[in-house]
């Protein structure tokens, strides 16, 4: 609650709470009880004021974000099949063909409206031209405005605007997506059906200043694969024993709660949980529930080393009469210092047990024995040729969300290249002597474990924090904190929307402000590292590079403040010398659209670690989210990438953000405060 404190307003917005709504039955005895089968999918929302109330119900939305020319938006979401019906009333949907480009009608103005072309760029992609223009009308949102376009080659269009709203604020028209066009546009002009009318000279974008330039025979690409947590770590250890004079290793001071689970197991409408983790012991009890096969017989629980034997009462006919809450309270009697015993979700307990065969209770987690359940250690990689504070210092961290595979391999590439090339390339140097770089390729180890080898959905950290009744194994997949949603400024606990107070919600912010160690890391080193000025954290994916307010209130969409005119000149100029550094790779752009405060082009996310680091640390505090769409020319179409694109995909995704990153070291190598 330190920082900008907002009036603690209670979000009184329904939640969606998705397992409860869930018809499964308790999983059959001795089944392994599985967990809904997720996928990714694209989902059409009416406005932008139900995407609003779709964010409130904590569902698992990416970050990719697309209005579509009829007002309504598609989002790319991680959703059962249970949870995508529990979105229907809200007038969810899954996104079918992409709406023809209509004309909205709408009723003529008496007078002119008065249209200002905020933003008219053209930019050249691997797939040719494209034309994205942004403007306002004095008549709002109403207006009906189109871009007739001119190219230097004497090629013409026009394409109609859609009005963009964000939580019922209007912030102009632009087109749906850039358009492709057949010439280099040259002007812009805006008409409205309302009579206005603007005209503007359309400019390259990015139109930053070149980045660093690099020698002939700079080395890079240095990733191979996708890399779980411990060969992230591996790496980061072998740079450091090779270049022991420009690097530390900094052991970040909080452990994780670890790779590791309880052991459970479900009878009926039993569920029994072991105290030790699975990879302590709980793994290897086993339970079993016996029909005694006698007449009159008590309900009995007995403790043979590892074996708990429930034997079940019977009547006087010799049919069985323990209820499953009789069975709980047997259990937790007599097996309490090995498990605890609870009901299945809402289940009252009344029903009848069945007997059950000798089930062994599991952890259920996957990954090879040589993954350490223990707490993990969370390392940062520190480069610079002065690593004594007096450098301007630059922080980049990933992986906060865990299933976003190619985020750590963005930042292993940089470290790379700055090292290996530091010997041989002046720019590198000149980096290197100039700026104190802090490196985390994964912020969120243990949930990038269970990512790899468990759920691939897996976007929180693997701590779970629900009470018993939500907390069966086929609820496993949902636990976990929502790592950058757990940070202190513009949180779900003073108030701020994008955050789920459900431990069962993709957005889960936790039970308290820095309730995880992998949040407290990240704090850790904006707070002990003072010369820290800049900070990236990279995320996937949607093609989006952003800045701080990341979050508003619920009422009135107040955002937290808004940079100064100055400071969001300084941010926009620095976005365009990154973005240009990253399409110099492969020609990939990232659209004027998708460029800005995350509030304004994606949606609130309270508690992100971007708002902490700059409005408590004054830190330049922004976030990529790596992996552009990828235009389809047959069905003239942008298509999402996902978290875990092939890797011939990915590996280009990591080198073109690399390059991005370089770029935002460059700026800080220039960096004086003013
Ligand atoms: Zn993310």
């Amino acid at each position: 609650m330190r920082g900008l404190r907002a009036s603690a307003v209670v979000l009184s917005l329904t939640i969606t709470t998705f397992l409860a709504a869930s018809p499964s039955a308790p999983a059959a005895a001795g089944a392994p009880p599985e967990p809904e089968v997720t996928s990714l999918v694209t989902i059409s929302v009416p406005d932008t004021a139900t995407l609003e109330k779709v964010v409130a119900t904590g569902a698992d939305l990416t970050e990719r974000v697309r209005p579509q020319p009829d007002g309504s938006i598609q989002v790319d979401a991680v959703l059962s099949e249970g949870q995508l019906a529990a979105l229907a009333p809200l007038g969810v949907e899954k996104a079918g063909a992409p709406a023809a480009q209509e004309t909205p009608k709408t009723p003529k103005a008496a007078a002119a409206d008065q249209i200002v072309i905020e933003r008219a760029v053209w930019f050249r992609t691997r797939d040719g031209y494209f034309l994205s223009v942004e403007a306002t009308s004095s008549a709002g949102p109403t207006a009906t405005l189109s871009a007739a376009w001119r190219g230097r080659g004497g090629a013409s269009g026009t394409v109609p605007m859609v009005p963009y709203t964000d939580a019922g604020a209007y912030l102009g028209h632009q087109l749906s997506t850039p358009a492709p066009v057949a010439d280099r546009p040259s002007w812009v002009t805006v008409t409205s059906a309302g009579g206005g009318t603007a005209q503007a000279r359309v400019k390259e974008w990015p139109d930053g200043e070149r980045p660093d330039r690099t020698i002939p025979g700079y080395r890079k690409d240095f990733i191979t694969q996708y890399m779980p947590p411990g060969q992230l770590n591996e790496r980061v250890k072998a740079l450091h024993r090779q270049f022991p004079r420009l690097t530390d290793v900094i052991a970040l001071p909080y452990l994780t709660n670890g790779y590791r689970r309880h052991a459970q197991a479900q009878f009926g409408a039993v569920v029994v949980t072991s105290l030790a983790y699975g990879s302590e012991g709980g793994n290897d009890l086993a339970m079993e529930l016996v029909d005694p096969g006698a007449q009159g017989r008590p309900l009995q629980v007995t403790v043979n080393g590892k074996l708990i034997t429930v034997s079940l009462a019977t009547d006087a006919s010799g049919a069985i009469t323990s209820t499953a809450a009789q069975v709980i309270a047997a259990v937790n009697a007599g097996a309490g210092s090995l498990v605890k015993a609870t009901p299945y979700r809402t289940d009252n307990g009344q029903g009848v047990v069945a007997p059950a065969p000798l089930t062994q209770l599991s952890d259920f987690l996957k990954a090879p024995a040589d993954v350490s359940r223990e707490p993990a250690r969370v390392l940062a990689l520190r480069i610079g040729a002065h690593r004594d504070g007096s450098r301007t210092g630059v922080l980049a961290y990933a992986q906060e969300h865990a299933r976003e595979w190619v985020t750590p391999l963005v930042t292993i590439e940089t470290a790379e290249r700055l090292l290996r090339n530091y010997a041989r390339d002046p720019a590198t140097r000149r980096l290197l002597q100039r700026t104190d770089i802090f490196i985390v390729p994964t912020v969120n180890p243990d949930g990038a474990n269970y990512s790899f080898y468990d759920y691939n959905f897996q976007r929180k950290n693997m701590t779970n924090h629900c009470p018993a009744a939500q907390a069966d194994p086929a609820a496993r997949n949902s636990w976990g904190v929502d790592v950058n949603r757990n940070y202190a400024v513009g949180s779900l606990f003073d108030g701020y929307v994008g955050a789920s107070a459900n431990c069962l919600s993709g957005t889960y912010a936790g039970p308290g402000e820095h309730s995880e160690p992998e949040s407290r890391n990240v704090i850790w080193l904006a707070r002990t590292y003072r010369n820290i000025k800049f900070a990236m954290n990279v995320h996937s994916y949607g093609g989006y590079f952003m800045w701080p307010p990341g979050a508003y209130q619920a009422a009135g969409r107040v955002t937290l403040p808004r940079p100064t005119k100055a400071q969001e000149a300084y941010f926009l100029r620095s976005a365009r010398t990154i973005e240009e550094a990253i399409a110099a790779e492969r020609g990939t752009v990232t659209w004027p659209q998708q460029t800005g405060p995350v509030t304004d082009v994606l949606y609130s996310a309270a508690g992100n670690s971007a708002d902490e680091l700059w409005y408590d640390f004054g830190i330049f505090g922004w976030d990529f989210e790596v992996g552009n769409d990828i235009w389809n020319p047959a069905t003239r179409t942008w298509e999402g990438v996902g978290f875990q694109p092939p890797f011939e995909e990915g590996h280009k995704e990591a080198l073109e953000y690399a390059s991005g990153l370089i770029a935002m070291i460059g700026l800080a190598a220039d960096y004086r405060a003013p």
